[in-house]
């Protein structure tokens, strides 16, 4: 499990920065765009894409454990009616899909990604489990506090000493290239983080039910409408960008210029290092990656502690947690995650300055 998500990770890591420059070019382009040009529509496809890739990369590293939670409240019944495209891809048509949804429930706090991360993965175990067609039965029900769905089916069902092992990493009944065995472990780690309990009831020759539970959401605060987005804050201070990615630097470097910063660009550590000394005037930030070839971004900021001790440090990672282990000079860093958009990164700079 180790191993797999550290591939996931840097994976992930490596498509942030990929992503970034597809987002962020995009983003840039269609506010150039006459509103009617026949290219926009091309371009929000684009976007599109990019920010379902943005979705994605956030699972794996959701899998991976790299990712903070991003808890939201979340009404159950609106989700499965989402996902109900997905639902009618993944199963044949032998397979007859039913909705049993309680009206009215109230909301959970659960992280959206990951919880519909959950019920693919016991629908595709389902769709597996009835492969002479059957009845796929999602339901949602309150009961004791608990928001909970159940995905049944009216397949195979288990043996018990089958249901003993379900959600071990890697163990899977399914043939080779068939099955990977992560599905269950990956949900039953996602609802216990969400601070719930999945549960499973199977009878051989009739079927399975698995079932989640969730707590309702206590804070039933409705979150604050999003108004329009606030003017981006604008700088007129020295900022020094340090990414290895040049597709990501000069993006960076564009939309700090264009909100009047002035820029000074390196590719690495050594090269930061060397523009520091040869720019004689004050540098108000070091915005740097975390993981470069050669020097790091921590190292980097230490380097440029002692030359310049005014200078402001703010940190640019696909690794959310990259923050995580730190010492105290480290916490007191901003991280502004990949992949970010315009108005974060200024927001994040303004605040880094300030
Ligand atoms: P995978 O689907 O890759 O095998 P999972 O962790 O999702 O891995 O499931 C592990 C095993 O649990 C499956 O191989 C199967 O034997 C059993 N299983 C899971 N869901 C069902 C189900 N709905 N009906 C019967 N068996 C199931
Ligand atoms: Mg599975």
């Amino acid at each position: 499990m180790e191993a797999i998500g550290t591939l996931a990770g840097g994976v992930a890591h490596d498509f942030n920065n990929l992503l970034q420059v597809i987002n962020g070019y995009s983003e840039m382009a269609l506010e150039r765009l006459e509103p009617d040009h026949p290219l926009r529509g091309h371009l929000e496809t684009i976007q599109r894409a990019g920010q379902k890739g943005a979705a994605l990369t956030r699972q794996l590293l959701a899998f991976s454990r790299k990712q903070v939670l991003a808890p939201e409240l979340l009404d159950l019944n609106t989700l499965f009616r989402e996902m109900e495209m997905f639902f009618q891809r993944v199963v044949k048509e032998d397979i007859r899909l039913a909705f049993d949804l309680e009206p009215g429930m109230g909301p959970v706090e659960a992280d959206h990604g990951q919880l519909e991360q959950v019920i693919m993965n016991l629908v595709v175990n389902a769709r597996d489990a009835m492969p002479r067609g059957g009845t796929l039965t999602l339901e949602t029900r309150s009961r004791q506090g608990f928001a909970t769905f159940s995905v049944t089916d009216t397949g195979d069902g288990m043996a018990p000493e089958v249901v003993g092992r379900i959600f071990e990493p890697f163990f899977t009944t399914k043939g080779v290239g068939k099955g990977t065995g992560l599905g269950l472990s990956t949900a039953l780690g996602i609802v216990e983080q969400s601070g719930g309990t999945l549960e499973v009831h199977s009878t051989p020759g009739l079927g399975t039910t698995f079932t989640v539970s969730l707590p309702f959401a206590t804070d039933l605060v409705p979150k604050p409408p999003v108004l329009e987005e606030p003017e981006p804050a604008t700088g007129t201070e020295t900022v020094l960008v340090v990414e290895d990615d040049e597709g990501v630097r000069q993006l960076t470097a564009h939309h700090l210029r264009a909100a009047g910063y002035q820029v000074l660009e390196a590719q690495d550590a050594a090269t930061a290092l060397e523009r520091l000394h040869s720019f004689g005037g004050p540098v108000h930030l070091l915005l740097t990656d975390v993981v470069m070839p050669g020097m790091g971004g921590r190292e980097l900021a230490h380097a440029v502690r002692g030359l310049r001790p005014e200078t402001r440090v703010a940190y640019m990672s696909g690794y959310p947690d990259a923050l995580a282990a730190s010492d105290d000079a480290w916490t007191e860093s901003i991280l502004i995650s990949k992949p970010f958009d315009r108005a974060k990164l200024l927001c994040m700079v303004r605040t880094a300055l300030d």
